[in-house]
């Protein structure tokens, strides 16, 4: 493993806040800026479609490259607005591959350090994906999930969502003509780095519903980022209402965090559950627009020892899911300190997932990837917040003491 800690960029004798960023805007977000700079309205569906093609397309750092635009309007343009990413403060590389970036937000205001967020690249054979946040922080308390501890929660916005994958790509050089500072490799398959994106880093994305929605519409956007709505899949742990509109208004590939067939474990592991049960949760899948055998919903399935992963639970696995077009993706927990579960044992695991592959599901075991970088799911948490709960550890324990 390596671990790059890097310096943070100097801050411009101006003051570089007052200048917004254009990345991640949506169209209609670039129009405004237009409109800010005083662009007539008939003119500005024709400035967005250029500025969106060097922005999203050819992922450009600076107006000056932006040659179809006049001079004048690229100095207005880089008077009032920047073309920054959000800062990479800390890069980590797997042995195998896999890539952590800790990326702080812009601040929002003078008490903001800035949040900042982890998103992962994974590479495998047939495909990149990027695992990426929507939130920082989680409203929601799952008991496994090392995100549910972190204090500090809020929406992440369209705009970070979508850096996300401006980091990644500029930093794998996965542009069209460029290539990664430090010269990382480039595709000469005419093939994408990141292919696919997983909404599956910190937070619900069904809590940040406009935020998502609009992010997924500039990522998939054919004229820029290009990546398909089946190539993207939104994880939730079962928002009931908001699963038929994530079909209709997102189009994208639908993942379940369903980790227990029975809703008094569910309650426990998962506890919005109590809100929305087992029930429920299956007929909005029966029911999710556009489900098909060739769009098939995943479930997803941690394995703890000793508690969801008997033969029994198998097999009501199976019979729980019947009907529905789905994969089951068994995924071994990945512990964090002062966690209570363990995972399962592998010949656990193996059993459990024979089972499942034998009522005719493929179940594949999510390999753990970059474990030696805690880059898995469930880990996806800053430094900076575990030292916090660290701290806050310990105020609990002198409370206790107290007591
Ligand atoms: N909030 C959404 C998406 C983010 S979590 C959701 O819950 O679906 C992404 C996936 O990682 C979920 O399936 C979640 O249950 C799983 N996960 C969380 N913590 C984990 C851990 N410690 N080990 C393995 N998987 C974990
Ligand atoms: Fe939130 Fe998902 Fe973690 Fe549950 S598993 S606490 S919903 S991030």
């Amino acid at each position: 493993m390596t671990l790059s800690v890097l310096e943070p960029a100097a801050p411009a004798a101006e003051t570089v806040s007052q200048r917004l960023s254009l990345i991640g805007r949506t169209r209609a977000g670039l129009s405004d800026a237009l409109a800010e700079i005083g662009i007539p309205e008939k003119e500005r569906r024709m400035r967005v479609g250029q500025l969106w093609n060097w922005i999203y397309h050819y992922g450009v750092r600076d107006f000056a490259e932006m040659t179809t635009i006049g001079k004048g309007l690229r100095g207005a343009l880089s008077e009032r607005f920047t073309l920054d990413l959000p800062e990479v403060t800390a890069e980590q590389i797997s042995t195998d591959g896999t890539r952590k970036w800790l990326i702080r937000m812009a601040s929002t205001g003078p008490r903001d350090r800035g949040a900042e967020i982890e998103c992962v690249y994974i590479p495998e054979v047939d495909r990149g994906t990027l695992c990426v946040s929507s939130q920082v922080g989680c409203t929601l308390t799952c008991t496994f999930c090392h995100t549910g501890t972190q204090r500090l929660v809020r929406n992440l916005t369209t705009e970070e969502i979508v850096a996300q994958l401006m980091v990644a790509r500029d930093r794998l050089g996965d542009f069209p003509n460029r290539s990664a500072p430090g010269g990382a490799f480039v595709p000469k398959d005419g093939g994408r780095f990141v292919s696919n994106i997983v909404f599956m880093g910190m937070g619900e994305p069904l809590y940040n519903f406009d935020g998502v929605r609009d992010a997924i519409d500039v990522i998939s956007d054919n004229e820029g980022l290009s990546l398909g709505r089946r190539r993207i899949t939104v994880s939730t742990s079962g928002v009931v209402p908001q699963i038929g509109p994530l079909g209709d208004q997102m189009g994208t590939m639908l993942a379940i965090s369903l980790h227990a067939v029975r809703d008094d474990l569910r309650n426990e592991l998962v506890p919005l559950n109590k809100k929305y049960p087992i029930a429920e949760l299956m007929e909005a899948c029966r029911t999710y627009p556009g489900l098909t055998n060739a769009k098939r919903i995943t479930f997803e399935y941690v394995m703890l020892k000793g508690v969801n992963d008997s033969d029994a639970e198998a097999r009501d696995l199976v019979r729980l899911l019947k009907g529905i077009p789905a994969k089951i993706n068994l995924i071994p927990f990945n512990p964090w300190p002062g966690t209570k579960y363990e995972c399962s044992d592998w010949d656990r695991i193996e059993r459990f997932s024979e089972i499942v592959f034998r009522a005719g599901y493929a179940s594949p075991v999510r390999t753990p990837r970059g474990r030696d970088i805690l880059a898995a799911c469930g880990q996806l948490k800053s430094e900076t917040e575990k030292l916090s709960a660290r701290a806050r550890l310990m105020l609990d324990q002198d409370d206790a003491a107290a007591a």
